[in-house]
């Protein structure tokens, strides 16, 4: 969510007249922030330090910090860092022209705040980093109150768009040759609860497989909670919607996940896995999971790593919990000592790294088709491989050889052979059966990227000033 919202920052930023910078020589740098985990709140002010010495040497260089930290600390961060000029919240993205303006002219930092959203920010244009996968948000904030997030506070209760505006997105991302979207909400499937239809997401899964064009729709992240049998229908039903799923765990012990204010229970979880996997036998599914959280027993972590060997995920995302100042849990007695937290840890991921290796060895030899993509394999070069995404949401490295139509661009799709597998990715070295040109990938060669205008509501617009440049900065989550 953070990512697409550096891509409507970006698309505002362009209509208002900017241009992206080249590096280091930004005009005006923006930072989007996170703050669901404590790290991004310390590298924030590390970052921020950095910049000093540019803004000493340039001082009409403007600074701007916005996302759920700037929510959170507010004016606190003018404080700590002066020579930021624009502090602005998750509810005002579009305030960012206005307020950069505003400071310029006044010489003064501006810090807008709001408590409630201002527009839905998918009314605002964005200038979008991928030509063949487009983030579309069905939601944002969150109606649940979890007590170790952050996001509530921060993000607000959660606001629907209407099913029309969302699915017109999608086809002008399609329209301009966009293969793949991921509907993006804080608790996705609890889509529509503003506008009273329980079986909204499962609806908007199938108009999307009405759109002709969209190859793949994978969603994030779905609540166990709200996870309803018609969703999986309507997942099993839809060609394109992906055998991909993000279930969020966070724990397998019953006690632990009433700490958390997680209103489902160990069985209730493995219960919608094994019917997803009734549904869709080749279903991935992947999952959250913090360890540590205040009060966990080594038999509330034994029942975690149970639910895991039961659950086989494909992967899992693991983090020690740390403490947000202002959730519920931060107040919790019984803190967890950092040594137990790691060592608890360290067998989590021991063991889904077993899983995991377990299950992609039994992919070794099946067919698979891939949306080739940017930027995935580190070691590409060396390997002389490219990389791409399986329809399961899988990464695989593949030896580009064999039945090839001219060169693989990211964004085209080619349908290769598993040939061996490790923990965190699958290899592919045997010649492609096939490679499929795609506008996506002319659009990538000619770095042509997707722009979706929005509709700037009653947002005054300001011409930059020279000179222009603008760079842009997300968070790294
Ligand atoms: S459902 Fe997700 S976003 Fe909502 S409070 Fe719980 S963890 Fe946070």
């Amino acid at each position: 969510m953070n990512v697409h919202d550096s891509e409507r920052l970006a698309g505002m930023l362009e209509d208002a007249g900017y241009e992206r910078a080249g590096s280091g020589d930004a005009d005006v740098v923006v930072f989007n922030t996170c703050a669901v985990r404590e790290n991004a709140d310390n590298r924030l002010y590390g970052t921020l330090g950095h910049m000093r010495p540019a803004k000493d040497r340039n001082p009409n260089m403007q600074i701007a910090v916005g996302g759920c930290l700037a929510q959170k600390d507010r004016d606190t961060i003018v404080k700590r860092a002066p020579w930021v000029d624009v502090v602005f919240g998750t509810h005002n993205l579009g305030s960012l022209p206005t307020l950069l303006e505003r400071a310029r002219h006044n010489e003064e930092a501006e810090v807008e705040i709001l408590e409630a959203l201002d527009v839905f920010p998918s009314t605002l244009p964005a200038r979008r980093e991928s030509a063949y996968s487009g983030w579309v948000s069905v939601s944002v904030g969150c109606n649940n109150t979890c007590t170790f997030c952050i996001v509530p506070a921060l993000r607000g209760k959660e606001k629907d768009r209407r099913p029309g505006e969302i699915l017109a997105e999608v086809q002008a991302l399609v329209s301009e040759g966009v293969l793949e979207v991921t509907l993006l909400g804080q608790n996705v499937n609890a889509y529509g609860v503003e506008f009273g239809d329980r079986f909204a997401f499962g609806k908007l899964l199938r108009s999307c497989g009405e759109i002709e064009g969209l190859e793949r729709v994978r969603f994030t992240s779905p609540h166990p909670r709200d996870f309803t049998d018609d969703v999986i229908e309507a997942m099993a039903a839809t060609p394109n919607v992906c055998p991909q799923l993000h279930m969020p765990l966070q724990s397998g012990s019953d006690r632990i996940l009433k700490a958390m204010r997680r209103s489902y229970r160990s069985e209730r979880y493995l219960n919608i896995l094994r019917n997803v996997r009734e549904a869709m036998p080749d279903a991935a599914i992947t999952t959250d999971i913090i360890v540590g959280f205040p009060g966990e027993t080594e038999e509330d972590f034994e029942a975690t790593l149970e639910v895991v060997r039961q659950a086989r995920f494909s992967s899992a995302f693991t983090f020690q919990y740390s403490k947000r100042p202002g959730t519920p849990a931060a107040e919790l007695p019984d803190q967890l000592p950092k040594e137990v937290v790691q060592q608890r840890y360290d067998r989590l991921i021991e063991l889904q790294n077993e899983i995991s290796w377990a299950e992609n060895k039994n992919l070794v030899g099946r067919p698979v088709e891939l949306l080739v993509a940017e930027g995935e394999g580190r070691k590409d070069a060396e390997t002389h491989r490219l990389s791409g995404r399986a329809r399961d949401g899988r990464l695989v490295h593949f030896t580009p050889t064999g039945a090839v139509d001219r060169e693989i661009r990211p964004g085209d799709v080619v349908h290769t052979t598993i040939t061996r597998a490790a923990p965190h990715h699958l290899v592919a070295d045997t010649d492609i059966s096939s490679h499929r040109r795609t506008r996506a990938g002319d659009h990538w060669e000619e770095g042509v990227r997707p722009k979706t205008s929005g509709v700037t509501l009653g947002l005054p617009s300001f011409g930059a000033p020279a000179p222009q440049p603008i760079a842009e900065q997300g968070c790294a989550c």
